[in-house]
């Protein structure tokens, strides 16, 4: 678990990585698969089956060590230009190229029709689009197909042999089959966990963004309350849950007391730290279930969902309350106090619908705005401590 996550976290941000590191990555995967065939004819060179193509296999001998190096030049290479603009996206044409040409001739020799092929066929062009511009992908994946079909063609009108790695009896015979089955599953091993862990990787990263873009959406950002879009839908989905019910929904609406005083007389840092004390004290006031955002520049729109006209103003009035009691430090280290006005209103009196329950509250907050601020104003009068 501890393992996952750390390799998790570390290509967390693959997607932003300089082209020239996302191509270093491929080629190191390409090291491994290389690698991780070498191995197989390391073994058959010992321990050759009766299927393997004995000459053909002395012949390749060198062609893969070859490769691995030419793959490491290319890696020392990428790691001198990853810092240089210019080599980006020449870099990572190269590399691209370079993974599915290399692709291509390992195919060419295990034969090209079989599961191995479709896998990277289908998976590398999928991780490809992820990490690279389309165009290189295109041009790569496009060469590749090119390629396959030549080489099929060729090898079908037997101008150049099938898997020349393997005897023909290899790919036909019946007794070969269990050998076939497992040199498939080998050749196909480093893709499948290669491509399969990709894009693991890249949609754990695609949900992580999708729920940071769905955060920033439906946050305000200064005060990491609901914004003014999100608190109106929230009002808007209670409206419609609790109309059905006839349960009662209720809005209070409340605004900083002469607020710009405060930004006036201590800048407009100091007043946006208001703001967030504000912010702070409504959530820390409010209940688990109470819905809160910033409705406007230094109005709070708050939506207590199955909750009556008399709770609602209780409610309301604690969170006066809470507001007088906190502080701001204004730039000399003072308290400064903070009050606000609130107005309330309930589906009870007004309906279920949106804009008359929001405007009602306006209403009820102007006049607590004109009955001196600092208090909280309904149907029911207003109540003052
Ligand atoms: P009242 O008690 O009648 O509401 O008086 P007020 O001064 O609070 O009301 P007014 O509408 O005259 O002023 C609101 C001020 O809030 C003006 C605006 O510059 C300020 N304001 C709005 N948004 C922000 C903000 O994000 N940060 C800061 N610092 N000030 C803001
Ligand atoms: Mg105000
Ligand atoms: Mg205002």
């Amino acid at each position: 678990m501890g393992f996952n996550n750390s390799i998790v976290r570390y290509f967390d941000d693959v997607l932003d990585w300089t082209p020239v590191r996302k191509s270093l990555l491929v080629l190191i995967i390409l090291t491994v698969i290389l690698v991780h065939y070498w191995l197989f004819q390391v073994y058959q060179t010992y321990f050759p089956s009766k299927y393997i193509n004995y000459d053909i296999l002395m012949t390749l001998q060198w062609g893969l060590p070859f490769l691995i190096f030419l793959t490491s030049v290319l890696i020392y290479v990428g790691k001198q230009v990853k810092d240089k603009e210019w080599a980006q996206q020449l870099f990572a044409c190269i590399s691209t190229f370079y993974y599915a040409i290399s692709l291509v001739i390992l195919g060419y020799t295990i034969g090209l029709s079989n599961i191995t092929t479709g896998l990277v066929m289908a998976g590398a062009p999928l991780f490809g689009f992820v990490l690279f511009q389309r165009h290189i992908v295109y041009a790569a994946f496009g060469t590749a197909a090119v390629l396959i079909i030549a080489l099929s063609a060729l090898s079908a009108y037997g101008h150049i042999p099938y898997g020349p790695l393997f005897k023909p009896e290899f790919f036909y015979e019946f007794k070969a089959r269990p050998f076939y089955l497992l040199c498939m599953i080998y050749f196909a091993l480093p893709h499948f966990i290669t491509i399969f862990g990709f894009c693991d990787l890249f949609f754990i990263r695609w949900r992580q963004r999708e729920r940071n873009i769905h955060h920033i959406s439906i946050t305000d950002s200064l005060t990491n309350l609901y914004n003014r879009r999100a608190i109106t839908n929230c009002l808007e989905a209670s409206l419609e849950q609790n109309a059905d019910l006839a349960f009662p929904v209720s809005v209070v609406l409340l605004d900083v007391d002469l607020f710009k005083r405060i930004n006036d007389a201590h800048g407009h840092a100091i007043g946006d730290k208001a703001l967030q004390v504000v912010a702070a004290t409504l959530q820390s006031t409010l209940r688990k279930a109470d819905q809160v955002g910033r409705y406007g520049g230094e109005e709070f729109l708050i939506v207590l969902s199955q909750t009556e006209l008399e709770q609602a103003v209780i409610i309301a009035e604690r969170c006066r309350v809470a507001i007088s009691n906190a502080y701001v430090s204004d730039e000399h280290d003072q308290r400064l106090q903070v009050t606000a006005s609130f107005g309330v209103s309930c589906s009870e009196q007004c309906g279920y619908q949106l804009d008359k329950i929001v405007r009602q509250a306006d209403k009820y907050l102007y006049e607590a705005k004109h009955q001196g601020r600092n208090q909280v104003v309904s149907i029911l009068n207003t109540i003052r401590t």
